[in-house]
C-alpha cells in the first residue's frame, strides 16, 4: 500500500504483542467498537408491556454476563494499560448496573408504551446529554461511555453480535479491544489488510481465522488503543508482534520493503503449487488444507490442497440467531463437494464451546467455571441429538456428491463413538427410507485426537474409529493446562513439549498399528518447523491452512523421511523443549539431511 508520510499525525509509537499470523499490514486505523445497532421505535400493545420490560431487563443481564467477561480478562493484562483499561470497563458496569438507566428505560416503555430498543436509546440520549452539559471535564466525557453501554444493550437486545466491518475504506487496519472469532469470521480480507487487539492469545480461533484468512496479526497488545485514532497510518507486523502506530517516514520505508521481499517469496513458492508433497526417499504425503468458511473451498484448491483435512462446521452456525436447518447444511456442505471437485473432504461436528460460542442453541456454553472441560463439542451434540442428527443427514446428503469422511471433536471414550456410530446408522437408515441420495457406503467415521486422555487410549479408540486427526492446538492446552487464547500464558504454550510429543508419538503409533489413517490438523501441521516430526513419526496427512501449503510442501520436498524418523528418535527421548527446538533447527536448515 501506498502511504504519504505527509498525511502521518503524531509521533510514532510501538507496541508489542503476540505475533500470531505472519505478514506485514500497512494501512489506516480503523477502531472497532460494537457495532452501532439501527433503532426502529414500534408501538407496543397495553397487554404486552410486562413481556417488553423482561426482554429489557434479560438483555441487561446479557450486556452485564458480558462485560463482566470482557473485565475479567482485561484484569490480567499487566501495567497501566491493564490498569486503565479495567478501570473503564469497571465504570462500563456501574453504568449498566445504575437503576437510573433501568428505572428509566422501564419508564419509558410503559409510559411511552415504546420498545424498549427505542426506550434504551432516549434514555441514554438523555443521560449523555446530562453529561454533556457538565463542567467537569472529565464528567463530560463519561457521555461516551454511556453511549458505549447504551450499544453493549442494545446488542444484546436484538441479539446482534459486532457486525462493523461492512463500508471500510479498503486496505483498513481493524484495532479492537477484543476480536471474537465470529467477528474474524465477518473480515473480508479484500477489504481489511490486518488487525491487531489488547486481547487474544497464540492458538485461539481468533488467530486460526487470522491465518487462514491470510491476514497479518498481532494480538495481545497492551496499551496500544489509546495511541490508535481513526485514520492514522499502523503497521501490524504479524511476523515479529510489533505493532507501529503513526510510523515515521524512515519505518514506513523499511516495512515496505519488507513487504515486497515477502510478496517475492510467496510468489517463488506458489510454483511449486502442482508439484506432489513427496520426500527425497519418495515418500509421498497428502497435503490437505482447513476450512473455516466453506467460501474458502476455492482458495484452498488455488494453493495446491489435495482435500480439505478440516472443515469446521461451527463457523456456519455464528452471526445469526437461529440454527441453520439440515436443508441449509446438505446445500452448503453439497457446495464444498462440488467446489473440491472429487479431492476427499473431511467433515467435522459442531465443535462449539470455549471461545466458540453460537447463538440459536438452549444451552449456555459458557456456562460453568471451566466451559472448556464442560458442555461442549461432541458433549454437547450427543446431549442434542437433534443438532447432531441434522448435521449427520447433512453430512450424508452431502457424501452422496464425493468423497466425504465425518470427523467427531473432543472425543475421550469409546462410548461417545459407539453413540455417534449409532447415531449416524440410523438417519442413514431414515434417508434411505425416505429415498434421499446420500454417501454409499457410509462415510468413514473418525476422531480428532485433542484430549491427552484420548491419546493415551489411542489403541481402544483406534479399534472403534475409521481414522484420527490430531488437534495439536487442543491437545497442547489441555495437556499443559494453558488456555489457547489467553495472552497472560501464552508463552507457555508449548507445542514442542515433552508430554506432547509423546502423546503423539502414542497416537500416531497406535493408529498405524490398527491401519487406521492418521492426519495432523491442528496448527502445528502448517508450521515447516515442525513438518520433519510429523513425517518421521510416520504421519502421510497433514491439514494446514491453505496459505501454509507452500512452505510445508516445500520443507516436504527437502527432506528425508529416513532422517527425519532418526530426528524422531532423538527428539522423544529430551525432556527439555528447547533441545527439541534445536535439533529441529539444525535438521532443517541441512539442505542435505539425507
Ligand atoms: C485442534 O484442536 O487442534 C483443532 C484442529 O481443532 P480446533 O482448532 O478447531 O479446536
Ligand atoms: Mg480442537
Amino acid at each position: 500500500m501506498n502511504v504519504e508520510p505527509q498525511k502521518q499525525a503524531g509521533r510514532e509509537s510501538r507496541f508489542q504483542g503476540l505475533a500470531v499470523s505472519p505478514g506485514i499490514a500497512i494501512g489506516p486505523v480503523h477502531v472497532h467498537r460494537a457495532g452501532a445497532v439501527t433503532v426502529v421505535q414500534r408501538a407496543i400493545a397495553a397487554e404486552d408491556l410486562d413481556a417488553e420490560k423482561q426482554r429489557f431487563l434479560d438483555a441487561l443481564e446479557r450486556a452485564r454476563l458480558q462485560l463482566e467477561k470482557i473485565r475479567a480478562k482485561a484484569s490480567r493484562l499487566h501495567g497501566v494499560a491493564g490498569e486503565e483499561l479495567s478501570f473503564l470497563l469497571e465504570a462500563h458496569c456501574q453504568m449498566l448496573s445504575s437503576r437510573r438507566l433501568s428505572d428509566g428505560v422501564l419508564q419509558r416503555i410503559s409510559g411511552a408504551r415504546i420498545n424498549a430498543e427505542a426506550a434504551v436509546e432516549s434514555e441514554v440520549g438523555s443521560i449523555s446529554a446530562s453529561f454533556a452539559e457538565m463542567d467537569d471535564p472529565y464528567l463530560k466525557a463519561r457521555g461516551r461511555d454511556i453511549e458505549d453501554v447504551g450499544q453493549r444493550v442494545l446488542r444484546a437486545l436484538s441479539r446482534v453480535s459486532l457486525r462493523g466491518f461492512e463500508g471500510l475504506a479498503s486496505g483498513s487496519i481493524v484495532v479492537a479491544e477484543e476480536i471474537t472469532p465470529a467477528d474474524a469470521a465477518l473480515m473480508d480480507p479484500r477489504q481489511i489488510a490486518g488487525f491487531a487487539c489488547t486481547l487474544g492469545g497464540i492458538e485461539g480461533h481468533t488467530a486460526i481465522m487470522a491465518r487462514s484468512l491470510g491476514l497479518p496479526a498481532v494480538l495481545g497488545v497492551a496499551g496500544f488503543l489509546e495511541a490508535c485514532r481513526p485514520g492514522n497510518t499502523i503497521v501490524v507486523d504479524g511476523s515479529s508482534g510489533c505493532v507501529v502506530v503513526n510510523p515515521s517516514p524512515e519505518t514506513l520505508g523499511s516495512y515496505q520493503d519488507i513487504q515486497a521481499a515477502l510478496a517475492e517469496e510467496t510468489a517463488v513458492l506458489a510454483r511449486l503449487r502442482d508439484l506432489p508433497a513427496v520426500t527425497r526417499d519418495s515418500h509421498r504425503i497428502l497435503l490437505q488444507a482447513n476450512l473455516d468458511l466453506p467460501r474458502d473451498a476455492g482458495e484452498a484448491i488455488v494453493a495446491g490442497a489435495e482435500g480439505v483435512g478440516l472443515l469446521r462446521t461451527e463457523f456456519m452456525f455464528m452471526n445469526r440467531e437461529d440454527l441453520p436447518s439440515e436443508d441449509e447444511q446438505a446445500e452448503v456442505l453439497s457446495d464444498v463437494v462440488r467446489a473440491m471437485a472429487g479431492r476427499p473432504i473431511t467433515m467435522r461436528t459442531l465443535d462449539v464451546g470455549g471461545e466458540k460460542l453460537v447463538s440459536g442453541l438452549d444451552v449456555d456454553q459458557a456456562a460453568g467455571a471451566n466451559p472448556a472441560l464442560g458442555l461442549r463439542a461432541i458433549r454437547l451434540s450427543l446431549k442434542q441429538p437433534e443438532l447432531l442428527e441434522a448435521q449427520f443427514a447433512a453430512m450424508l446428503r452431502a457424501g452422496a456428491l464425493g468423497p466425504v469422511r465425518i470427523l467427531l471433536p473432543m472425543i475421550c471414550s469409546i462410548g461417545e463413538v459407539r453413540a455417534a456410530r449409532a447415531c449416524l446408522e440410523q438417519v442413514a437408515e431414515r434417508l434411505s427410507q425416505e429415498g434421499v441420495a446420500i454417501a454409499d457406503p457410509l462415510p468413514p467415521l473418525g476422531v480428532m485426537i485433542e484430549v491427552p486422555g484420548a491419546a493415551l487410549a489411542a489403541d481402544s479408540l483406534a479399534r472403534e474409529s475409521d481414522f484420527f486427526a490430531i488437534g495439536t492446538n487442543d491437545l497442547i492446552m489441555y495437556t499443559l493446562a494453558i488456555d489457547r487464547g489467553e495472552e497472560r500464558v501464552a508463552h507457555l504454550y508449548d507445542p514442542l513439549h515433552a508430554a506432547v510429543l509423546r502423546l503423539i508419538h502414542f497416537a500416531v503409533e497406535a493408529a498405524l498399528r490398527h491401519d487406521k489413517p492418521v492426519s495432523v490438523c491442528g496448527e502445528m501441521a502448517g508450521d515447516p518447523r515442525y513438518t520433519a516430526l510429523f513425517v518421521g513419526l510416520g504421519v502421510r496427512e497433514l491439514s494446514m491452512h491453505a496459505k501454509a501449503l507452500p512452505r510445508v510442501k516445500d520443507q516436504i520436498r527437502r527432506m528425508n523421511s529416513a532422517a527425519a524418523a532418526n530426528l524422531v528418535m532423538e527428539s522423544v527421548i529430551r525432556s527439555d523443549s528447547r533441545d527439541v527446538a534445536r535439533l529441529l533447527d539444525v535438521f532443517n536448515a541441512m539442505a542435505g539431511n539425507s
